[in-house]
């Protein structure tokens, strides 16, 4: 099996009826680049920031970041590199940052939110990714949007820094796409309206679920709700895909469900464009992608969102596929 997959490092992922998809890693520091290139990675789906904050006891300086960022960029020659701006807050902390303990994190001063607040730091790191962004194909991702207002209010301040940029001459590429995560559920069901602003969606699976199904991903007495197939989770992303394919965009996914192999069949299905998983998952999605039908894993995506359990749709699911091996 392993040689079987190695064979595909190199290969684009298509499915027998000709549907193309496109497999790319999550990192947490540029160290991991290695890795993606050795398994196959079509480029970075989602890069996770918050390292560069983490086990240290102040701010990385914006040149620290533009480092990193250059590196991951130059690593990956220009295939895409989906970078998340700080997402701290939640599991995540940030000690030196002295933030008042919460009640409840995951709903809390968190990402997006506490980025809006603390400009200057919000500001440190796109000027960061902005003097990075000619040395790869950068795209920018915000996370734990909820509102449109919110986005609005990231993208405004991120054309302030790119002007100031290049007023003062240094050079910033104009072909940036800017997005979201979908990880809250009223961005998820207002997609239609994202899907007209934002250049892309990568959906947060692992948040998402929490969210939906108001059930703490930390929380091991409730870990049973974690439903990735649950009918409500499928409709999810089925809103968000078809939303973004209505105005010509693309969605993808970096949540753990992206690395699913039960759950890969419908996302293939459901018309997600990019998975983003763990390097080390991508051969294997890759050589389980290459067998399956897209438009006959379409018929089973349309039959499980009418099911009644995760239970039943895993089923229906390993039942389908089995016959592809
Ligand atoms: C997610 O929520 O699915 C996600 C990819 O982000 P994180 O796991 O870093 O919260
Ligand atoms: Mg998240």
């Amino acid at each position: 099996q392993k040689a079987e997959w190695a064979k595909l490092v190199n290969e684009p992922t298509i499915s027998v009826d000709g549907k193309q998809v496109e497999l790319v890693a999550n990192i947490g520091t540029p160290k991991d680049i290695t890795g993606v290139i050795q398994n196959g990675g079509e480029g970075v789906g989602l890069y996770r920031t918050e390292f560069l904050y983490m086990g240290r006891d102040q701010l990385p300086t914006e040149d620290e970041q533009f480092e990193a960022y250059k590196a991951v960029l130059e690593g990956l020659s220009g295939k895409p590199v989906v970078v998340r701006t700080l997402d701290i807050g939640g599991d995540k902390e940030l000690p030196y940052l002295n933030l008042p303990k919460e009640m409840n994190p995951f709903l809390g001063h968190r990402a997006i939110r506490l980025c809006l607040e603390e400009q200057e730091i919000f500001r440190t790191q796109l000027r960061a990714l902005l003097r990075a962004s000619s040395f790869g194909n950068l795209k920018i991702m915000f996370p734990m949007i909820a509102t449109l207002g919110e986005f609005r209010q990231a993208k405004a301040i991120l054309e302030e820094e790119k002007q100031e940029l290049l007023k003062n001459g240094v050079s910033v590429s104009d072909h940036i796409e800017v997005g979201i995560m979908v990880e809250i559920p009223s961005t998820a069901v207002m997609a239609d309206t994202f899907a007209k602003e934002v250049d892309f969606f990568s959906i947060g699976t692992n948040d998402l679920i929490q969210y939906t199904m108001a059930a703490d991903r930390m929380n091991e007495q409730v870990s049973y709700l974690y439903q990735p197939y649950n009918p409500a989770i499928l409709r999810l992303v089925k809103m968000v895909v078809d939303a973004a394919h209505k105005e010509g965009k693309w969605a993808g996914m970096c949540g753990e469900m992206a690395g699913d192999e039960v759950a890969i069949p419908l996302l293939l299905g459901l018309g997600l464009d990019e998975f983003s998983m763990s390097a080390t998952s991508i051969l294997k999605a890759r050589s389980l992608i290459t067998k399956l039908s897209q438009s006959e894993m379409e018929s089973l995506a349309v039959s499980v969102l009418a099911m009644d359990t995760n239970d039943a749709v895993k089923a229906a699911v390993e039942d389908a596929v089995a016959k592809f091996n």
